[in-house]
């Protein structure tokens, strides 16, 4: 059985560095991916696929639902632990409402929970301009991508709250705090 925890949160929320610290301090079970990252490996191969992905990237805009639903189905299929970590997903209703069949699909896939990273706006737009990973990390993007992330939160959180699979961190303490309270959980709920 595959026990999947989704990480979600704002742009600059930290939930990427959060999952990949959990993972490496827990390696012999918990593999961790990021949506965001599989993409931009994609894109690196220089593939015609790649280049579709890029040119929304770049904008800020979300990559469309079916190159993201192969990029998570291949991603957790191809994993070699139990617990499986994807921060980044879902990021819409329609990916909500795709893994939800997918999970019915493939049984063996438990989802354990949702992990919402929250921190305020200020703090997200400071780290991420902070940071200027790429083409993605300016103003107006971040802007954009801050919106595409609110718009359908409420729902999202509403569904999985009424499933009692949300859990909400506060993003805005010390990464060790936050990896800490994170990686209980995770332990405690997948019984390692
Ligand atoms: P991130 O690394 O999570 O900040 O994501 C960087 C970019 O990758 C986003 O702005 C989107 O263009 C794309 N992306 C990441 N996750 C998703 C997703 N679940 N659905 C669609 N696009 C995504």
């Amino acid at each position: 059985m595959k026990k999947l925890f989704l990480i979600i949160g704002a742009p600059g929320s930290g939930k990427t560095t959060d999952a990949e610290l959990i993972a490496k301090r827990n390696s012999d079970k918990i593999v961790h991916y990021s949506t965001g990252e599989l993409l931009r490996q994609e894109v690196a191969k220089g593939t015609p696929l790649g280049a579709t992905i890029a040119s929304y990237i770049d904008q800020g805009k979300l990559v469309p639902l079916e190159i993201v639903m192969d990029t998570i189905r291949n991603a957790i299929l191809n994993s070699d632990k139990d617990i499986i970590l994807i921060d980044g997903f879902p990021r819409s209703v329609e990916q909500m409402k795709a893994l939800e069949k997918m999970l019915e699909e493939n049984p063996d896939i438990k989802l354990e929970a949702v992990i919402e990273v929250v921190v305020s706006e200020e703090t997200a737009k400071e780290r991420v301009l902070g940071r200027a990973r790429g083409a993605d990390d300016n103003e107006e993007v971040f802007n954009n991508r801050m919106k595409l992330y609110l718009e359908p939160l409420p729902e999202i959180e509403k569904y999985y709250e009424q499933k009692g699979l949300l859990k909400k961190i506060n993003g805005e303490r010390s990464i060790e705090e936050i990896v800490e309270e994170m990686e209980k959980f995770i332990l405690e709920k997948a019984g390692a």
